[in-house]
C-alpha cells in the first residue's frame, strides 16, 4: 500500500490523504506539513524553506528528499504510506523511485486529483488551519462548529500565508510547469488512477474508494 498522492494545489489531496491513511492503517506524509513545522520550529531546513513557500516556489530537492528519507524509516510507514505533496518534479520523481528500490520497494498507485483552474482559487482563498494540530477547514465547504476555533484543540485557525491571492497565482504556476508533468510520467508507468476532485469532500471520498482496486486495501 504505497501510494502518492497528485493533484493542483486546493484539489483537497490533503485531506483526502488524510482520512485515506488512517482508515487503512497507513502513514500519510505529507511534505508540506513536514515543512511547515521545519519553519515553525526555525531548523535549518525550516530557515532555508521559509522564504521560498511565501512565494510559492519549490524548496530545494535535497532538502526535501532527506526529510522524506527519514520519514519513511518510522514503524507506521512500513506497512504502507500516502505521500502527499512529494514528488513535485521530475528530479524528485527519480529521487523516489531510487529511495524506495534501494529499500526494495516501489510505489503501487498514484492518484492524480483533477480540478478546474476556476474552482481552484475559491477553495484556497476559504481554507483555513490550526497551527497546533494541523487540521484543516473551509470556511463554506467544511466550517468549523465555533467559528474560527479548532473543533480538535481549541486553537484559533490561521488563513496560511500561501494562501493569499498573489501567492496562489505563482504556486498554480510552479504547478504546472513543473508537477503536471509527473502526470503523464506515471500515466506511462501503467500506475495512474485518475480521480475528480470537484464536489464535496464526501463525493470525492466516495470516487476515491470507487476508483482505488481493491487489492490495494
Ligand atoms: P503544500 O502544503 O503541499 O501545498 O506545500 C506548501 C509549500 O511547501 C509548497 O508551495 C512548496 O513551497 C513547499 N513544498 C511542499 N512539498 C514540496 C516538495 N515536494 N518539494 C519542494 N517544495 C515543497
Amino acid at each position: 500500500m504505497r501510494f502518492v498522492f497528485l493533484g493542483p494545489p486546493g484539489v483537497g489531496k490533503g485531506t483526502q490523504a488524510k482520512g485515506f491513511a488512517a482508515q487503512r492503517g497507513i502513514a500519510h506524509i505529507s511534505t508540506g506539513d513536514m515543512l511547515r513545522d521545519a519553519v515553525k520550529n526555525g531548523t535549518p531546513a525550516g530557515l532555508k524553506a521559509k522564504p521560498i513557500m511565501e512565494a510559492g516556489g519549490l524548496v530545494p530537492d535535497d532538502v526535501v528528499l532527506e526529510m522524506v528519507g527519514e520519514r519513511l524509516e518510522y514503524e507506521d510507514a512500513k506497512p504502507g504510506f500516502i505521500l502527499d505533496g512529494y514528488p513535485r518534479n521530475p528530479k524528485q520523481a527519480e529521487d523516489l523511485r531510487v529511495m524506495l528500490e534501494q529499500r526494495g520497494l516501489a510505489l503501487d498507485h498514484v492518484v492524480a486529483f483533477e480540478l478546474d483552474v476556476e474552482a481552484i482559487v475559491p477553495r484556497l482563498s476559504g481554507r483555513r488551519s490550526c497551527p497546533q494540530c494541523g487540521a484543516v477547514y473551509h470556511v463554506a465547504a467544511n466550517p468549523p462548529k465555533r467559528a474560527g476555533v479548532c473543533d480538535k484543540c481549541d486553537t484559533g485557525l490561521i488563513q496560511r500565508k500561501d494562501d493569499q491571492p498573489e501567492v496562489i497565482r505563482d504556486r498554480m504556476k510552479t504547478y504546472a510547469e513543473k508537477t503536471e508533468p509527473l502526470i503523464d510520467y506515471y500515466r506511462k508507468a501503467g500506475i495512474l488512477i485518475p480521480v475528480e476532485g470537484a464536489g464535496t469532500v464526501e463525493e470525492v471520498r466516495g470516487r476515491l474508494e470507487a476508483a482505488v482496486p481493491v487489492e490495494a486495501a
